[in-house]
């Protein structure tokens, strides 16, 4: 059930409607939009007796969704939502960067790749502490000492950070030094870890699953948001096909499916999406020209001696190229409208 109000309905009378989502034992989910306000309802087994809130100042209507979906969906918020990280926003009128190592190797490593990221004009700085590897003898990240690490970043450079949690105790570590919880592709569907995420007032970067339908991908961005936590930032990173010429495909036509069954923020990740270096920039410029919000790169200085994905790793000197050619394309495009968070 989604209760729409008028647009001209009060705060009192949005309270009034959250009041009795709560009495009849159900969560509300007030979501501000331009014109008005509509308040999702999770919880409920069955259907909900719309004939509560139909007489109620201020309720113009109360539909019944019929999509698996409700939080994620754009029948609550019509227009785009925008996500605040740290200092800065994903979703808005502006690009979004977020570019930096793969892993979190060492203290050096990092910052030189933290100064040219910074000297981008990015906003953002990526890097795994916690990696989740295919193979157990793989570089595990640094932990909590990478962890410290990015956070010096952030105090120096002004860099908003987004690093993956794993587990529990990685998320707990994530909210403590960084501005957003990335969760990786392997784990989108632990839906333990995007409940537990859902109860962080962090942003969550939610990477597409390997093999993930776009129902699956938006139910996975329900979980944590029906917990409360509507900061949700998707991201597609390219699915398992049969190609054998680049390490995933990315699969960019999930941009404008999700534009107009969603109102999260979708950026595209061409480094894993295409796990090969002069992959990455023809496929960044294609993200953008589809409509995302931004790009996720990984960047190294010396790729050859990367402990992780090297092969798809852009130097900070190609990183510039990426970034004026997508900025450019950006440009280029009919902004949408959007919904910056108070
Ligand atoms: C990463 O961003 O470094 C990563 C491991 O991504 P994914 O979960 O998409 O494989
Ligand atoms: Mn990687």
């Amino acid at each position: 059930m989604l209760i729409v109000m008028n647009p001209d309905a009060s705060q009192a009378d949005i309270d009034r409607v959250n009041e009795i989502i709560e009495k009849l034992g159900y969560k509300p989910h007030p979501m501000p939009g331009f014109s008005r306000t509509a308040i999702g309802i999770t919880g409920n087994k069955g259907a909900v007796d719309p004939s509560h809130f139909e007489n109620l100042e201020g309720v113009a209507d109360a539909i019944r969704v019929t999509k698996p979906f409700k939080l994620v969906s754009r029948d609550l918020r019509p227009e785009k939502s925008v996500v605040k990280v740290g200092d800065a926003y994903i979703g808005g009128d502006e690009l979004t960067l977020i570019a930096g190592p793969c892993a979190v190797e060492s203290y050096d490593q990092v910052f030189e790749i933290a100064e040219a990221v910074a000297a981008s004009g990015a906003k953002f700085f990526r890097g795994g502490a916690f990696k989740p590897r295919t193979s157990p003898y793989a570089f595990q990240g640094k932990g909590e000492e990478g962890l410290k690490i990015l956070a010096e970043v952030r105090e120096q450079y002004g860099l908003n950070i987004v690093t993956e949690a794993m587990d529990e105790k990685g998320v707990d570590l994530v909210e403590k030094y960084g501005d957003c919880i990335q969760i990786g592709a392997r784990n989108m569907q632990n839906f333990s870890l995007l409940k537990y995420v859902g109860k962080t007032r962090k942003p969550v970067l939610l990477k597409r699953g390997l093999a993930a339908t776009l129902d699956e991908f938006l139910l996975a961005a329900e979980y944590i948001m029906a917990e409360g936590n509507y900061d949700v930032i998707l991201c597609e990173r390219g699915v398992r096909t049969f190609g054998t010429h680049a390490r995933n495909t990315m699969d960019l036509s999930i941009v404008p499916a999700v534009r107009t069954l969603s109102h999260l923020p979708i950026i595209v990740d061409p480094s894993h999406g295409t796990g090969k270096n002069y992959m990455v920039i023809p496929m960044a410029r294609a993200g953008v020209a589809v409509g995302a919000d931004g790009l996720i790169i990984e960047v190294h200085p010396c790729p050859e001696e990367a402990l992780c994905d090297g092969a798809q790793a852009l130097l900070p000197s190609q990183f510039r190229v990426l970034e004026a050619e997508v900025r450019a394309i950006h440009e280029a495009l009919e902004p949408q409208k959007a919904v910056i968070p108070a």
